[in-house]
């Protein structure tokens, strides 16, 4: 059995104060919550004080992003041990974000994934497909390529902590949600792609989630397909009521 993953991408949002006041309201609004793993992931600088607000607690903390490198002259940087000493357990990698504003590519996802193996985080890396890539028919490929350039040089042993998520770029922050039809199809095309490399078994146990206007209102139709096993949340994450909804969602 998949453990459901809900994780919160909080982008380029929220101060240190704004942070600690989500947390305070949030924690309680989950604490019963045992079926699914819960990660929020705010921005650097928040960190700290997110980490220290989740003690204890049923709920864990990534990064939204990390360097490929294990230090050096890089900078505005920030390492997979910097991330691990302010006691993360999780980072997200290759978000279309990164990929579409500061040019990362599937060459620069594989070296962070395997930097953030080495270290001992458990690495979400995002892929999927653009509007016009749907548009041509090219989803599959797309989805093919991103997934199989990430996990260049990698053993099954290795990646075992790996989650992907899928988001189509073109349901992110648009409103535009894939259905739960078009999601379980892309998660196929992206496990199918996992087992050619990694084995069947690794491609079996993988989770992988679905991102893309995730809401109270369409969580649960999303995840009870049962092969999308969580969500990578932005904007409905930002709010707890909202994200604390969208982490207690009923399975039908
Ligand atoms: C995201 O940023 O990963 C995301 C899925 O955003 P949103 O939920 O706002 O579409």
């Amino acid at each position: 059995m998949r453990k459901p993953l809900l994780a919160a991408n909080w982008k380029m949002y929220k101060t240190v104060d704004e942070a600690r006041a989500f947390v305070d309201a949030f924690l309680p609004m989950v604490k019963d919550q045992t079926r699914n793993e819960v990660v929020i992931c705010p921005a650097m600088p928040l960190l700290p004080a997110v980490v220290d607000g989740c003690k204890g607690s049923n709920v864990s903390v990534g990064a939204q992003n990390m360097h490929a490198a294990e230090e050096g002259a890089y900078t505005g940087a920030t390492s997979c041990a910097m991330i691990k000493s302010v006691g993360c357990t999780h980072v997200i990698l290759g978000h279309s974000e990164r990929r579409q504003y500061f040019h990362e590519t599937d060459a620069d996802v594989n070296a962070k994934l395997k930097r953030a193996l080495k270290g001992g985080l458990t690495p979400i890396v995002c892929v999927g497909e653009l509007d016009a890539e749907r548009e041509a028919g090219q989803t599959v490929e797309v989805l093919r390529r991103q997934t199989s350039r990430a996990i260049v040089g990698i053993s099954a042993e290795h990646a075992r902590p790996l989650v992907i998520a899928y988001e189509p770029v073109w349901a992110i922050g648009t409103g535009k949600t894939a259905t739960p039809e078009i999601a379980a199809e892309a998660h196929l095309t992206i496990r199918t792609t996992l087992a050619h490399t990694l084995g069947r078994e690794f491609a079996d146990n993988v989770r992988i989630l679905y991102g893309g206007s995730v809401k109270p209102e369409n969580v649960s139709s999303l995840l009870n397909q049962p092969e999308i096993d969580g969500a990578l949340v932005g904007g409905a994450s930002l709010d707890p009521a909202s994200f604390a909804k969208i982490v207690n969602y009923s399975a039908f």
